[in-house]
C-alpha cells in the first residue's frame, strides 16, 4: 500500500487536523522519513500553513483542540508544534498545557522545532528571543493589511517565533501580526 493509500484509510479520507475533505495531500512531518507513521493527510489550507506558504491563521487552528486528542502520534506531534507557535493565543496555551506527550514523543516534537528555528531570532540588541517573551517595539510600524500603526514603545506579550528568523509573531491591537525582530527589544 502506498503512503497516500494508508493515510487515506487511516484518516477516513479527511484532513487529520481540521477534518476537511477538500484537496487532500500528504504532509511529511519533519524531520522527514518516508513512512506513513511519519506523515499526515491534510487539506490544502492546512498544508499551505504547515509549509509556511501562508501565514498561520489562528482561527483556522481551533481545529487543533480536537486534533490534539488523536491516537495517531504524527497528528499529536504536529498539533503540539502548531500550538507552540500559536502560544500568544490564550486558548492555544490552555490546550498545550493539556497535551501530554511521553518522552519519545516530546523528543520528536522538539526535533521539528529545532529544525524550523535553527537560526536564532535576535532583537535590535542581538539578544536571542524565545517563544513567550515580551518585547517592546523600537519604531513605529505600519501594519500591512490592517489599518493601524503599531506605535514605538508598544509592548507585545507572549510572542511566537516564526520559521523565518527575521520575523516574530505577536498580538498588537488584538490582531496577530508579523513583526521584524530587529525592530523589537526584549523586555
Ligand atoms: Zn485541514
Amino acid at each position: 500500500m502506498s503512503i497516500e493509500q494508508s493515510l487515506l484509510s487511516r484518516s477516513n479520507e479527511s484532513c487529520e487536523l481540521c477534518s476537511s475533505k477538500e484537496s487532500l495531500r500528504v504532509y511529511e512531518v519533519p524531520p522527514v522519513e518516508a513512512h506513513a507513521d511519519k506523515c499526515l493527510l491534510v487539506c490544502k489550507t492546512c498544508h499551505a500553513q504547515l509549509t509556511d506558504e501562508n501565514e498561520l491563521d489562528a482561527t483556522h487552528w481551533h481545529c487543533l483542540n480536537t486534533a490534539m486528542w488523536s491516537t495517531t502520534p504524527a497528528v499529536q506531534i504536529v498539533s503540539w508544534r502548531l500550538l507552540k507557535r500559536l502560544m500568544s493565543e490564550p486558548w492555544a496555551q490552555d490546550s498545550l498545557d493539556m497535551l501530554y506527550l511521553d518522552e519519545d514523543m516530546q523528543k520528536w516534537a522538539e526535533a521539528g522545532l529545532v529544525e524550523i528555528n535553527d537560526e536564532a531570532t535576535l532583537d535590535c540588541n542581538g539578544t536571542p528571543l524565545q517563544t513567550g517573551d515580551t518585547v517592546t517595539l523600537v519604531k513605529d510600524l505600519n501594519v500591512k493589511g490592517a489599518n493601524f500603526t503599531a506605535k514605538r514603545g508598544t509592548a507585545v506579550r507572549g510572542i511566537a517565533l516564526s520559521s523565518n528568523p527575521a520575523h516574530i509573531e505577536g498580538k498588537v491591537n488584538g490582531q496577530r501580526i508579523v513583526i521584524i525582530s530587529a525592530y523589537t527589544k526584549k523586555s
